[in-house]
C-alpha cells in the first residue's frame, strides 16, 4: 500500500469485511503473500451486519439441492470452521439439531429433508418420538423427527475478531470508516471518502449494497438485493435447561427456516429469527439509517412483488409482519417445545438483516450463492445464509475462479 492516503495502489481489494470479504482476503494473501491485500469496510468496526448478527449456527447441509453451491461446501465450510474454533480456542457448542414433524403433513417434508440429506451426503439420522424425546426432554414431535449430529453454534463475533487477527497477522491492511462511494471501470479505481484506490483486482463482498456497488461495474443487471429482517428473542432460563437446536419442517418455497430455538455458546437458548421484510437496506429498527432513495428503490421491487411475485411475497410479508408482535414469536416457538411462554422471552437480541437477491425479470429469489465477473472485478450477490458456514471453502473456490479470469 503507498503511504499517500490520498491514492492508494494494491493488487488487490476487497470492499466489505463481512465473513465473505475477510475469507477471500485471507485466500488471496495465502496464494500471492507477495501481493497487497486491502479491505475497506464502511464501518468503525468489524461485524455490525449479518456476519456479527446471525444465529451462530454451523449448518449441515440438508436443505440445499445436491446441484447448489451451499450444498458444496456447507459439510466442509462446517468441518473447517469447528477445526477453526478448536485451532483458536473459540467457544464451540456441539448441541446438534433436530427438525420435527408437528403434524402428520410435515412428515411428507420430513422425508423430502432426509432424501437431500442422503444425497449431500450428510450424517443426518431419522427417528422416533422417543429417542428425539431422549435427545431433548422438551421437545415436541408428531411422530418422527430428524437428528443433526454436527449441527453447533459458535459466537459469530468472536470467530470475526480472529479472522481479523488473522488477516492483520498475514499482513493485509484493514481500513475501517472507509467506505466506497463510486468507481471508475476503465483504470479499476474506487473512490472512498479519503481518496481513490487503484487496484489490479476488486472483490466486492458488501452484503446489503454488494448490487449496487456491482451495477457500477456493469454487472447485477436485472439483480436486486431485497433485506428482510430477523428478529430474536432471549430466553430467560438458565444455561442447560434446552439441550440442542430444534427446528420446524420448512416451507422449501421460500429460503428461511422458520422460527427456530437455537441453542447459544453459552448453553441458554433464543427464538427466531422472523424473515420481515425492510423498507431500506439497514432498517434495523423504526428509523435507523432511513434513506429516502433506498425506500423509493425497495419499493420499486417489494411492490410489484406483493401482485405479482414469482412466489407468494404478499403472504410471507404479512404472516412475518406480525411476527413485530412478541407473542407470535412466542406461538410458534411453543409448538417446538415445552416450556415457552410470553413471560419468558423479555429481551431481543440485536436483529440481523439478510441480503436476500431478487430476480427482477422473474420476479423469484435467488436461492443459492450467486456472483458475477470479469478480468477486472468479482462481485459476491447472495451470501445468504449459509454462507457464515462456508465461507473458508467458498472462499478458496472464488479465488480459484479468479485465478481462471486473470
Ligand atoms: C438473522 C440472520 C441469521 C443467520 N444465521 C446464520 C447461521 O446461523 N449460519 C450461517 O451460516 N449463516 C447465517 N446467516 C447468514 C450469514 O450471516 C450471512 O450469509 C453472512 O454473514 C454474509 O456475509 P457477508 O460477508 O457477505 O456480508 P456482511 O456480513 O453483511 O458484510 C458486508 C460488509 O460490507 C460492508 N459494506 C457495505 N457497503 C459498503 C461500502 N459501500 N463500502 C465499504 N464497506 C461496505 C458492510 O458494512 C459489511 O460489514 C444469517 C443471517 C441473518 C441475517
Amino acid at each position: 500500500v503507498t503511504p499517500d492516503s490520498s491514492h492508494v495502489n494494491v493488487d488487490y481489494l476487497v470492499i466489505g469485511a463481512g465473513c465473505v470479504g475477510m475469507r477471500i482476503a485471507i485466500e488471496l494473501k495465502r496464494r500471492f503473500p507477495d501481493c497487497s491485500v486491502l479491505i475497506i469496510e464502511k464501518e468503525p468496526s468489524i461485524g455490525v451486519h449479518s456476519s456479527g448478527r446471525n444465529s451462530g449456527v454451523l449448518h449441515a447441509g440438508f436443505y440445499y439441492t445436491a446441484d447448489s453451491l451451499k450444498a458444496a461446501f456447507c459439510i466442509e465450510g462446517n468441518r473447517s470452521l469447528t477445526q477453526y474454533c478448536e485451532e483458536h480456542s473459540l467457544p464451540i457448542n456441539r448441541c446438534g439439531k433436530l427438525v420435527v414433524a408437528g403434524n402428520p403433513e410435515e412428515l411428507t417434508g420430513l422425508d423430502f429433508l432426509l432424501a437431500r440429506g442422503r444425497e449431500n451426503h450428510v450424517d443426518l439420522q431419522e427417528i422416533d418420538e422417543r429417542s428425539a424425546k431422549e435427545i431433548e426432554p422438551r421437545v415436541i414431535v408428531h411422530e418422527k423427527a430428524l437428528f443433526s449430529p454436527t449441527t453447533s453454534t459458535v459466537d459469530p463475533l468472536k470467530v470475526m475478531q480472529a479472522y481479523v487477527r488473522e488477516a492483520v497477522d498475514l499482513g493485509i491492511s484493514i481500513r475501517l470508516s472507509e467506505r466506497f462511494l463510486s468507481a471508475e471501470v476503465k483504470s479499476n479505481r474506487v473512490k472512498t471518502k479519503n481518496g481513490w484506490i487503484e487496484a489490479g483486482y476488486i472483490v466486492n463482498t458488501a452484503g446489503l449494497y454488494a448490487d449496487r456497488i456491482a451495477r457500477q461495474f456493469g454487472f447485477a443487471d436485472k439483480l436486486a438485493i431485497l433485506p428482510f429482517k430477523g428478529l430474536f428473542l432471549r430466553s430467560d432460563e438458565l444455561s442447560g435447561s434446552v439441550r440442542t437446536n430444534v427446528y420446524p419442517v420448512p416451507n422449501l418455497a421460500n429460503p428461511f427456516l422458520g422460527v427456530h430455538i437455537t441453542v447459544t455458546v453459552d448453553g441458554r437458548f433464543k427464538i427466531g429469527p422472523t424473515a420481515i421484510p425492510c423498507l431500506w437496506r439497514e432498517q434495523y429498527g423504526w428509523c435507523d439509517h432511513f434513506r429516502f432513495s433506498e425506500l423509493t428503490e425497495v419499493g420499486r421491487v417489494e411492490i410489484p412483488l406483493l401482485f405479482r411475485g414469482g412466489f407468494d411475497f404478499r403472504s410471507l410479508a404479512f404472516q412475518e409482519i406480525r411476527k413485530y408482535w412478541r407473542p407470535n414469536i412466542v406461538r410458534q416457538a411453543a409448538k417446538l417445545i415445552t416450556g415457552i411462554e410470553n413471560s419468558g422471552f423479555k429481551t431481543w437480541v440485536k436483529p440481523g438483516i439478510r441480503a436476500q437477491l431478487v430476480d427482477t425479470r422473474t420476479r423469484k429469489l435467488l436461492t443459492d450463492f450467486h456472483f458475477e465477473g470479469d478480468q477486472r472485478s468479482l462481485h459476491i450477490l447472495n451470501a445468504v445464509s449459509p454462507a457464515f458456514t462456508c465461507a473458508i471453502p467458498f472462499a478458496s473456490y472464488v479465488c480459484d475462479r479468479i485465478d481462471t479470469m486473470l
